[in-house]
Formats: C-alpha cells, sequence, structure tokens
C-alpha cells in the first residue's frame, strides 16, 4: 500500500524542538534562539557539540558533522531513510499531509491502529548473504568469540552492495525469519548503522527468538547489537535489544506477550539513563520492571563478563527474585 507523504508540510509544521522534546533529550541548554549540548547522534561526551537553530530549524553538530532540518534529524537518529523519517513525524505529530487518508480518523488510539496497521511487518529476505568472514579481527576486538559470531551469524561482508565492508548483522523477526542485516562500519565515522531503507526497525526486537526460546520470564533489555550479543556471551541468553533507546509499541507489546517482566540495562549515559526512566514509567504496573545502572560513560558491552554477573546477582540479590 502506498503511504502519502508530503516533505514540507513536515518540515513547516514540526519544530525540532517538538522532535527533541519528543526523544526526550536531556540536558540542552537554551541561548537566545539556539539549543546546545551533546550530540544524540553520534552520542560524543561534548557538551557543547550539538547545535539546533530554533528559528532556522536546523541543527549542526560539529563533532559529527550530521546537520540538516528535521527530516535529516530523525533519519540520523532512527538510521532510515528520509521518507520513513517523514512518515515517523506525520504519524508522531499526526501532521495533515495533503491527500492522505490515513491521519483522515480522529487522533487516538483508533487511529494509531490504523497507522499500525499501515506500516504492516517487515517481510522476511528472499537471500541471505554468502561469503560472511567470521573470524574478523573487528569482532575479536569488541570481544564476541568465534562462537557467539556463529550462533548470531554476525561476520565482515566483503561482497558488493549497501553492506559491503561492513560487519553484518542479522535481525530476524518472532518467528526466527531473516528480516534485515544491519551493517556496522569497521570505524566510528558516519553512518555506523547501515539498515535497508524498508526495514522497520521499530517492529523488531532483536534476539528476541533466542531470548524466547531461552525459557526465561524475566527478559534483559539492552540498546545495541554489540550490548546483545555481549550479555548473551556473558550467560545469560534471555536478552533482547532496542537496536536504539527508544520502546516502540511494537516492541513494548512483544515484551508483554512473551515475559512476565524485564531488567532495563541501558548505556550509562544521559541519553541511556533518559530512555531507561521513561521506559520504565511506561512498563509501570507490569509485573516486574527492574533498572540496572551501568556505570557512567560505558554500555554494557564495555563491562567485563563477571562485571555484568555481579550487576545481575546485586539485582536478585536487592530484589530478591529468583532469576
Ligand atoms: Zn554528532
Amino acid at each position: 500500500m502506498i503511504r502519502w507523504v508530503d516533505f514540507s508540510a513536515v518540515k513547516r509544521t514540526v519544530s525540532l524542538e517538538a522532535v527533541l522534546r519528543h526523544y526526550q533529550i536531556p540536558g540542552l541548554r537554551r541561548h537566545r534562539d539556539q539549543l546546545q549540548g551533546c550530540c544524540p547522534i553520534h552520542r560524543g561526551g561534548r557538551t557543547d557539540s550539538f547545535r539546533v537553530h530554533l528559528v532556522k530549524n536546523v541543527f549542526h553538530c560539529f563533532a559529527c558533522q550530521a546537520h540538516g532540518n528535521v527530516l535529516d534529524f530523525v533519519a540520523a537518529m532512527e538510521q532510515c531513510s528520509i521518507r520513513e523519517a517523514a512518515l515517523r513525524l506525520q504519524h508522531w505529530f499526526e501532521v495533515n499531509a495533503s491527500g492522505s487518508r490515513l491521519y483522515a480518523a480522529p487522533a487516538g488510539e483508533q487511529n494509531q491502529e490504523l497507522v499500525r496497521k499501515e506500516e504492516g511487518s517487515n517481510l522476511p529476505l528472499r537471500f541471505a548473504l554468502t561469503g560472511v568472514e567470521r573470524n574478523h579481527p573487528y569482532l575479536a576486538q569488541r570481544g564476541i568469540d568465534p562462537a557467539t559470531a556463529d550462533e548470531f551469524g554476525v561476520g565482515l561482508y566483503p561482497g558488493p552492495g549497501l553492506m559491503s565492508g561492513r560487519i553484518v548483522i542479522p535481525i530476524r523477526n518472532r518467528h526466527g525469519q531473516l528480516v534485515a542485516y544491519a551493517g556496522r562500519a569497521l570505524d566510528d565515522r558516519p553512518p555506523k548503522y547501515k539498515l535497508p531503507a524498508g526495514f522497520h526497525k521499530v517492529l523488531e526486537l532483536f534476539n528476541l527468538q533466542r531470548a524466547v526460546a531461552a525459557g526465561a520470564k524475566i527478559v534483559i533489555v539492552v540498546e545495541g547489537y554489540f550490548d546483545c550479543m555481549w550479555v548473551h556471551q556473558a550467560g545469560f541468553p534471555c536478552v533482547v535489544a532496542l537496536m536504539g533507546s527508544c520502546l516502540s509499541a511494537a516492541q513494548e507489546s512483544d515484551l508483554r506477550r512473551h515475559f512476565e517482566g524485564v531488567v532495563l540495562m541501558l548505556d550509562g549515559d544521559a541519553v541511556g539513563r533518559a530512555a531507561s526512566e521513561a521506559i520504565a514509567v511506561r512498563l509501570l504496573g507490569w509485573r516486574s520492571v527492574q533498572v540496572i545502572r551501568v556505570p557512567d560513560g560505558s554500555q554494557p558491552d564495555q563491562l567485563s563478563p563477571s562485571a555484568i554477573r555481579k550487576l545481575l546477582a546485586e539485582l536478585v540479590a536487592r530484589t530478591k527474585r529468583p532469576w
């Protein structure tokens, strides 16, 4: 089904300020008609690298050089195409796109359901990348051992195309069907990750099928692919990754469908802490919602396996919950 998108309507009606609020980006300081703070795109520590011009409705990061309008910002945050960014903004802010019947329904639950149906699901891929090198030094450098690389199917893809020269990470849906590859750059030059344009990452939880098969009632939720593989390798196979720091409606319903509780183990930076808080509030009332405070400035895949075990053991001791 064709989904209409009115780029100029989105740019005209949605302010960057509202988008920053949507992402709950913390620590931005206002100075006249500008905001400045840490860049939420490359997540650097410099508190003055990211600038937003409120009147011009544009942003610029002096560290990673990301810049542009609301569409560019959302595309960078979600690692999606400009078109997909526009669709998401239309959805979040209920922009009345001309010619669109999608937004004719009144706002609220009913409308959201309509949009969700429109988004459908990610179709299984009809191919698998071949020649993926599992023994690449990058994986060793990130602490991923060959058995884990094999289990997750990750490695360097030397062939041509979008994923050329990147570490490819297969993403499977809840039925275990391959729906996309994420491609990680070997260095930190943006884009750090590439995803195929038609792929909706908000519809999947990375590693869901293995986490469900692990059979635990409580699932550990992390942000990134490598955090997920690392926690798995540390001996906790019931772990999923958000592929970002937002919990989408589809991801939330998958968590509720398969598990009785969550342990949030997001990054130990401002974005991760704020996201953790926002998600915990959203899941309030669920049987068990625990937050692990990852040490400042680190993310789960930078902790030693014993540090991960210790954090989780402390949690069990604190809450008296059988793991
Ligand atoms: Zn940046």
